[in-house]
C-alpha cells in the first residue's frame, strides 16, 4: 500500500527511516510525491567541439595530459584534457589527500582511456574548463533526463532512485483527483508523477510539470473553499452600546481609509456569511482601531474574540493596548502567553471555556487544542505573513468565528491571490492626518557621532529613539557579546547622558521587561537587534538609527522606519552605511526615496524574488513543492477560477469525491 510506513522500501530499516524523515518522507506516498530538485541532462552526448560557456552538459572524449599539481601542503589539483572531434576542454578535480598519487580520483582516472564528464563548461587559465565535474569511466547507462533529489548524508541520489521505482508500482492506487473536464486538458495523473520523475525529455518533463503545478494551485484554492463552506455563521447585531461608546472615547478621528474598513467589517460582520477580511495598510496606518471596533462588535453581540499575533512580546503590546480601551468600557481581557503560572493559565482557559472572558490576545498557543470557547465568533490575526492559511482557520474553526486578517507587509498584486487567495481584502491607503513623512538619510559610517549627537538632543526635546544593528555574527552568543559590548561602549560614551537599554536575541524574560520600559517612556534608547521589526507601536520614538543598513533587506528596513513617525512629530530615519555591492546600493536608495510600502514591496520582488517575500520560512507551512509563483502566475490564475467555478457549482464537492479526498490528504 501507498500509505504504508517508508520501512517496507527496499533497503530501508530503523536507521535510514530516521534520515528520511529529515526529508519528510513517512510513507511510500511521500517518495512519490518528492518531486526531484533538478535534472542532469544526460540526454546528449557531446564532443568537446562543442562545448559552449555557460552550458551544462555531458562531454565525451579521449583523456589526455593527466597530471597532479601541488598547490599547498596537503591540496592538489589533478587536471587533463578531454579531447575529441578537434576540439579539446580542459577537466580539473581538486583533491585534498595528502599522498601524491593516491586520490580516488586520481587512481580511477589513470586507468582512463576515454571519459564522460559532466558539468558546467567555465572560462579557465587554458581555455574552456570544466571544473570538479562528474565523471565516468564508461557510457552512462541511464542517457536522458536524471532526476536529483534532495538528499542528506547517508542518503544518496541512486537509493532515492530505487525508491521511487518500487513506488511507482503502486501507481494504479493513485486516482485522477482532477474533474474530469479539467483533467483532460493537461497530462493524465498517472503519466504526470511518472514523466516528473523519469522524464523522456524537455518537452515531456514541462508537460509533465504544467500539469502538476495546476494541481497544487488548484487543490490549494479548493481547499481554501472548502474549509469555508456549509457552516451556520454568527449574523452580529447592528452597532450597539458599547460600539457607541467606544467611537465615542477615540481621542482622534478616522481617516478615509479607516471609515472604509469600518464599513467593510460591519457589513461583513452583519452578514451571515463568514467574514474573511484581509486589512492591509502599511505601517503606521492605524490597523489596530479597525481590529478594536470589530472586537467590540463582536462583545456587544455577545460573542468572544480571539486575537493572535505572532510572538509574547507583541502580544503584550497588543494587551496592553487593547486593554486600555476596553478597560474604559468596563471590560476586562486577557492575555494568554507561555510566561504565566500554571494556576493563572488554567484560569484563564476555564474563563474562556465558560465564557466569562470575552477577549483573548495570544500567539498560536491560541490555537491549541485545551484552549476552548464558549462562544468565540470573531478571529483576529495580526501580521498574518509570518502565520499560514491552515494557522488562520484552526483559529476560527474555534468556534465558527468571523476572520480579520491584518497585515502591513504590502504583497505585490501577484503574489497576493495565493496568500489571501481566500480573503477579500480592503487597502487603507491613507495615514492619519498630520503625518508627517519620515525624514530617511544615509550617513556615511564616519559620521555616525553626529547622528548619536542629534538624538541625545531628541531625547532631550522629551522623545525615544531605536537603534538597530544587524546580526553579522556567526553565533547568536557571538552577537549577544557584540551588542553587549556596543551598548556599554555607546553608554560611557555618545549615548552617556540618556537611558538606554538593550533587548537581543539571547534574552529571556527580560527582554519583555526592557521592552515594556521603553513603551512607558522609562528608557529612551532602546537598542535591539532587530526585534522591534514588527508591531511595535512607541508613538513618542521619533528617531530610528539603522546600524550597517546595507545588511538588512528592504522589507526589513521599511518595517523598521515604520517603528517611527507614529506621531505629529517630524521622525528621523538615519541609515548608517557605506554601501559596497549594487544590491545594497540598490536597497538602501529605494529605501532612501521611496515611503510608500507598495512600492517598495514591488522593488524588493524585483531584487529578491518570491520565496523570502511570503515568508514562508518563518510559518514553516510547505507551500508549492513545484511552483514558481512568478513563473507560474498564468497557471495560478486559471487555476483558481477553475476552483472558484467548481466550488459555485458543488460547493460540498458531493459530486467529486475523489477530489475531496485528495484535498484532505493534503491538508490533514
Ligand atoms: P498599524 O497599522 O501599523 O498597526 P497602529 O494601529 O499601530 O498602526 O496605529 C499607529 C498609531 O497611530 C497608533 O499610535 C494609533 O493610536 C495612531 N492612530 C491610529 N489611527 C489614528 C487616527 N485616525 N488619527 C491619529 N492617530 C491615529
Ligand atoms: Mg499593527
Amino acid at each position: 500500500m501507498l500509505t504504508e510506513p517508508i520501512t517496507v522500501l527496499p533497503g530501508v530499516g530503523k536507521a535510514r527511516a530516521k534520515l528520511l524523515e529529515k526529508l519528510d518522507l513517512y510513507t511510500v506516498q511521500d517518495v512519490l510525491f518528492s518531486y526531484p530538485r533538478t535534472y542532469k541532462d544526460y540526454s546528449k552526448v557531446l564532443t568537446p567541439r562543442e562545448a559552449e560557456l555557460g552550458q551544462t552538459g555531458l562531454y565525451h572524449g579521449q583523456l589526455l595530459n593527466l597530471h597532479e599539481k601541488q598547490l599547498s601542503r596537503n591540496r592538489r589539483v589533478i587536471t587533463g584534457r578531454l579531447v575529441g572531434e578537434g576540439g579539446f576542454l580542459v577537466v580539473s578535480w581538486f583533491t585534498t589527500v595528502y599522498r601524491p598519487g593516491f586520490s580516488y580520483q586520481y587512481r580511477q582516472l589513470q586507468k582512463a582511456k576515454e571519459l564522460w564528464v559532466y558539468g558546467q563548461v567555465k572560462e579557465g587559465f587554458y581555455g574552456l574548463e570544466i571544473a570538479s565535474g562528474e565523471f565516468h569511466l564508461k557510457q552512462p547507462k541511464r542517457l536522458g533526463l536524471v532526476p536529483v533529489y534532495p538528499l542528506v548524508s547517508g542518503i544518496t541520489n541512486s537509493m532515492r532512485l530505487n525508491w521511487i521505482k518500487f513506488a511507482l508500482k503502486r501507481l494504479d492506487q493513485i486516482s485522477e483527483c482532477l474533474p474530469r473536464e479539467i483533467a483532460s486538458k493537461y497530462m493524465d495523473r498517472h503519466q504526470a508523477l511518472k514523466t516528473i520523475h523519469f522524464p523522456a525529455n524537455h518537452q515531456q518533463l514541462a508537460e509533465a510539470r504544467t500539469r502538476l503545478v495546476f494541481e497544487e494551485f488548484f487543490l490549494f484554492h479548493i481547499s481554501l473553499g472548502v474549509l469555508a463552506e456549509n457552516k451556520e455563521f454568527v449574523v452580529h447585531q447592528p452597532d450597539g452600546p458599547l460600539t457607541k461608546q467606544y467611537f465615542a472615547n477615540l481621542p482622534f478621528t478616522l481617516t478615509k481609509g479607516q471609515e472604509a474598513a469600518i464599513r467593510d467589517v460591519r457589513a461583513d460582520m452583519e452578514s451571515p456569511k463568514q467574514m474573511r477580511r484581509l486589512i492591509q495598510g502599511d505601517v503606521g496606518s492605524g490597523k489596530t482601531v479597525i481590529a478594536e471596533y470589530a472586537s467590540v462588535k463582536a462583545i456587544d453581540s455577545g460573542g468572544q474574540v480571539a486575537v493572535m499575533v505572532p510572538t509574547e512580546v507583541l502580544a503584550r503590546q497588543m494587551y496592553t493596548r487593547l486593554n486600555k480601551t476596553f478597560s474604559a468600557l468596563g471590560i476586562e481581557i486577557a492575555l494568554l502567553v507561555g510566561a504565566l503560572t500554571p494556576k493563572q493559565q488554567q484560569q484563564i482557559l476555564a474563563g474562556l471555556a465558560s465564557g466569562e472572558i470575552p477577549l483573548v490576545v495570544g500567539t498560536h498557543a491560541l490555537i491549541s487544542d485545551n484552549v476552548k470557547f464558549a462562544n468565540l465568533t470573531l478571529a483576529i490575526v495580526d501580521e498574518q505573513h509570518r502565520f499560514g492559511v491552515r494557522q488562520r482557520v484552526a483559529l476560527s474553526d474555534k468556534g465558527n468565528a468571523d476572520l480579520m486578517v491584518m497585515s502591513a507587509t504590502p504583497i505585490p498584486r501577484s503574489l497576493a491571490l495565493t496568500i489571501y487567495g481566500d480573503l477579500n481584502t480592503t487597502l487603507i491607503t491613507d495615514l492619519p492626518a498630520g503625518r508627517k513623512q519620515v525624514d530617511t538619510r544615509l550617513i556615511h559610517p564616519s559620521r555616525r557621532d553626529d547622528v548619536f549627537r542629534f538624538l541625545v538632543q531628541r531625547v532631550k526635546e522629551g522623545e525615544q529613539g531605536f537603534i538597530v544593528f544587524p546580526l553579522v555574527e556567526e553565533s547568536e552568543k557571538l552577537e549577544a557579546k557584540a551588542a553587549i559590548q556596543e551598548m556599554e561602549l555607546l553608554s560611557k560614551n555618545q549615548l552617556a547622558e540618556v537611558r538606554v537599554g538593550l533587548v537581543h536575541g539571547q534574552m529571556g524574560k527580560e527582554k519583555d521587561r526592557i521592552m515594556e520600559d521603553f513603551y512607558r517612556g522609562e528608557i529612551d534608547v532602546l537598542l535591539a537587534t532587530t526585534v522591534v521589526e514588527v508591531g511595535m507601536d512607541v508613538p513618542n520614538a521619533t528617531v530610528m538609527i539603522i546600524e550597517n543598513a546595507d545588511r538588512f533587506g528592504l522589507a526589513q528596513l521599511h518595517q523598521l522606519r515604520g517603528r517611527v513617525g507614529r506621531s505629529d512629530k517630524q521622525a528621523y530615519c538615519f541609515l548608517i552605511a557605506d554601501p559596497k555591492t549594487e544590491q545594497a546600493k540598490r536597497r538602501v536608495n529605494v529605501i532612501r526615496t521611496i515611503n510608500d510600502g507598495l512600492k517598495i514591496a514591488e522593488e524588493d520582488l524585483k531584487i529578491r524574488g518570491p520565496g523570502d517575500l511570503l515568508g514562508t520560512r518563518q510559518s514553516g507551512e510547505p507551500w508549492f513543492k513545484l511552483a514558481d509563483l512568478i513563473e507560474d502566475q498564468p497557471l495560478l490564475e486559471q487555476a483558481a477560477q477553475a476552483a472558484r467555478k467548481l466550488l459555485s457549482e458543488d460547493p460540498t464537492l458531493k459530486k467529486y469525491p475523489t477530489l475531496l479526498a485528495e484535498v484532505k490528504r493534503q491538508q490533514p
